[in-house]
């Protein structure tokens, strides 16, 4: 008799059906009253051998259907043999050079607001911004380098991402970067598009004029109505940013057509009224879609998110989540971002071995022209990874992502939620535990609450709204094309 035992695997329930999310593969497989009930023998009787099963299920099942469920599990590795080895994340770099898909160009490193939890400001920031050794603004001449940066490091597209400090402060640079990019996309036969990240405060008629008739993407970095907007994001002199920010954003919601616009929100622990904030956002001011972030701070900040913070959240989470179910079934928009990001990765089976693409497809580059990590270390020499002038520096790229391999990363290579978190973002690691070679273990049970509420949702909608999902496929496929 040969042992059958359960593999990596997380089983979770959705319209009235078992599924499996597979972890080595980061598949989704939906079980038949068969295969779910072999799954259940095996789990439970650790050691039973094929035969076993046939003889535990044999009240219910034809001996024909037992063993057809069995090969079936086999084949996805749901179960195993005993002596076979377990699936072990493999260690497989990508191959290099790795093109670069998204350059973050950090145009100012200055804001007109002083938000208290600002990363870029406060006391958990990197980039020493007021006395260090990067320009306060980014120059044209800067801008244009990066731009013939990424057009010699990019494949067939390319993307730009302004940002900031507050991208609007340096406006003119981010206008003529614009359409030099342009003009240098087109003689290189690359597509190229943009997008930007503003805290709303300083938009004027000729800037969202000129936003909707380029078509840049736009994300406003807004925490919800008057109150909770301003408890955090203010002025240097302590007043309240929303009277100045809300009426800005009205107007360029009513004028930007051409693109989707969505809100940024940052959370945290006094500010965690997610369903409020949510309604805010797109029924009263009309925000297309939102998407909301913990506040990354080192954990002794009044404000950091704490334990039943994350519960709270989590479970306002959990009830929007529901709302863009039920939405998406009946073919209804819904904006609830971080739910609909994370099914479109579970449907193209993401499994990731790092993070996200920081060091990879996306770099930012801070004022003076170095080439970082991501926008978040954009001007700190520990992250730096080349200038735009003299490239990238493939010698430490390839020792940055040696060293972040989620092989590496012991806490999570048994984890089943890894192939969509692969141990959280860099910078957060860096803030909470000094080092970003450190997994997020301070909110993996947030992580693995909402990663089953995406496969639930996801569960659901293969059952209520194929077509929605088809629809992603379709998605992807145009984006090839146009590759
Ligand atoms: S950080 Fe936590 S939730 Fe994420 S993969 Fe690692 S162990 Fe899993
Ligand atoms: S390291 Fe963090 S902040 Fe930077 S791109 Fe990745 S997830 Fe975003």
């Amino acid at each position: 008799m040969i042992a059958l035992v359960p593999r990596e695997f997380h089983l979770f329930q959705a319209a009235g059906r078992s599924f499996l999310y597979l972890v080595p593969s980061a598949a989704v497989f939906a079980l038949d009253e068969a295969t779910s009930a072999v799954l259940r023998v095996v789990s439970e009787r650790a050691g039973e051998g094929e035969d076993g099963v046939v003889a535990a299920l044999s009240d219910r099942f034809e001996p024909a259907a037992i063993h057809a469920a069995v090969a079936e599990l086999l084949e996805v590795r749901a179960i195993g043999y005993e002596h076979q080895p377990l699936d072990t994340p493999p260690r497989v770099l990508p191959m290099m050079p790795f093109p670069l898909n998204t350059m973050v160009l950090n145009v100012t490193n200055q804001c007109n607001l002083a938000c208290t939890y600002c990363y870029e400001y406060g006391e958990d920031k990197i980039v020493d911004t007021a006395h260090g050794k990067q320009p306060k603004f980014m120059s044209e001449e800067t801008a244009r380098q990066s731009v013939e940066f990424l057009l010699r490091e990019s494949g067939p597209t390319a993307h730009v991402t302004f940002f900031g400090g507050e991208t609007l402060l340096n406006f003119p640079v981010l206008k003529a970067t614009i359409a030099y990019a342009r003009r240098r996309a087109a003689e290189a036969g690359k597509t190229i598009d943009f997008s930007l990240t503003t805290n709303a405060t300083l938009l004027r008629p000729e800037i969202i004029e000129f936003l909707a008739e380029e078509q840049i993407g736009v994300t406003v970095s807004i925490d919800g109505p008057r109150e909770l907007q301003d408890r955090f994001r203010v002025f240097h002199n302590g007043a309240g940013s929303y009277d100045v920010a809300a009426p800005k954003i009205k107007e360029l919601l009513r004028r930007h057509r051409s693109r989707p616009i969505g809100a940024r929100v940052t959370l945290t622990s006094d500010t965690l009224d997610i369903t409020r904030i949510y309604r805010h956002l797109t029924e009263e001011m009309g925000f297309w879609e939102v998407g909301f972030a913990p506040v990354t701070t080192s954990p002794q900040q009044q404000y950091a998110i704490g334990e039943h913070g994350f519960d709270r959240m989590l479970d306002q989470f959990r009830r929007l989540a529901r709302e863009f179910a039920d939405a998406i079934a009946e073919n209804r928009h819904h904006g609830f971002s971080n739910v609909k990001d994370t099914i479109e990765e579970i449907h193209k089976g993401v499994s990731k071995a790092f993070p996200c693409g920081a060091g990879l497809g996306l770099l930012g580059v801070s004022t003076g022209g170095d080439v970082a990590l991501c926008h978040r270390f954009a001007g700190s020499d520990e992250h730096k990874f080349g200038t735009v002038n003299e490239g990238i520096d493939r010698a430490r790229q390839a020792a940055f992502l040696e060293q972040h391999h989620i092989a590496d990363k012991t806490d999570c290579s048994r984890c089943w939620a890894r192939p969509l978190c692969s141990g959280g973002c860099y910078h957060e690691a860096h803030v909470r535990y000094g080092s970003t070679t450190r997994p997020n273990l301070h909110y993996c049970e947030w992580i693995r609450g909402w990663t089953e509420t995406c496969l639930e949702v996801y569960g659901e909608l293969s059952e209520r709204n194929p077509a929605f999902l088809a629809r992603l496929d379709r998605a992807e496929a145009r984006a090839e094309v146009a590759v």
